[in-house]
């Protein structure tokens, strides 16, 4: 019996004999079915292998990223926030090893888990266990739960504080349920949104995107947009971390409205020399 994992996303599944037939997330048109099919492993297989390791990088103080690599599955980045003794693990990753688990314990540990949507599902339901933590999922997408675990809380309604200045707020877009993180309560006061690919930052660092679909590039309506802008426009925010590692270091408030300006006039075929 094994809990079997997707190559192609890092979703893990409940204990079985056979790997499952087909992933619930990679069948969805939000992700894909690799070309070469689909193909399946198990965390034991991923550590005993030695071929990853997770790389834990203080991004300012008391926010931490922790990425595997090489880059496995989908190949996000995961957060861990200390706001005064409260340890918030933002999105997840598959890979998990007794050094991850050392280098975590000695940061304060996790106390809880929350999830911006369920392409970074990956192994939550193991490091929940190992770190004695509960996770945090909106209603909306309990239907992509792969692992049903006692330890996730499904919430509902628009926000969430988690701990006082760490608020979830539920945009949907990309999933029903996607949410962003505020983190009120950092070092220099400025505020920092964490958004995996609920708001997507751009290349060039100053702009950002929100899609339905981003293997398959299929965009959101124009009045999601404008409602998924309108939901982060009350909040103070300077810093916006996505799942990629890709940080927008200064002004992301105003990068988020005048992005969704820009998506909205070209779905509207206003942009200059789009038609
Ligand atoms: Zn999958
Ligand atoms: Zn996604």
């Amino acid at each position: 019996m094994n809990h079997f994992i997707c190559n192609t996303c890092g979703v893990q599944y409940p204990k079985s004999i056979n790997t499952p037939d087909t992933c619930l997330i990679c069948a969805d048109e939000r992700q894909y079915i690799h070309p070469d099919g689909q193909s399946w492993t198990t965390l034991e297989t991923l550590i005993d292998s030695g071929n990853y390791r997770n790389t834990i990088v203080t991004e300012e103080p008391g926010l931490y990223s922790i990425t595997t690599t090489p880059g496995y599955a989908i190949g996000q980045t995961a957060y861990l926030i200390q706001n005064h003794g409260f340890n918030l693990l933002w999105d997840c990753i598959t890979y998990l090893d007794d050094s991850t688990e050392n280098e975590i314990k000695a940061l304060g540990g996790v106390d809880a888990i929350a999830l911006s949507h369920p392409h970074y599902y990956s192994t939550q339901v193991e490091w929940a266990e190992r770190f004695g933590a509960s996770i945090y999922i909106h209603e909306a997408d309990r239907q992509w739960v792969t692992r049903p675990s006692d330890r996730i809380i499904f919430w509902s309604g628009d926000s969430l504080e988690l701990d006082e200045g760490v608020t979830l707020y539920r945009l949907g877009g990309h999933f029903n349920g996607g949410s962003v993180l505020h983190w009120e309560h950092d070092v220099n006061k400025q505020g920092l949104l964490l958004t995996g690919d609920i708001i997507q930052v751009v290349a060039d660092r100053q702009w950002v995107s929100f899609m339905y679909s981003y293997p398959n590039l299929i965009p959101l309506p124009a009045i999601k947009v404008q409602e998924m802008a309108d939901k982060v426009n009350t909040l103070h925010f300077d810093r916006l971390y996505n799942a990629f590692h890709r940080i927008i270091k200064e002004n992301a408030h105003q990068s988020v409205q005048k992005s969704a300006k820009r998506y909205i006039a070209a779905l509207e075929g206003k942009l200059v020399n789009m038609i």
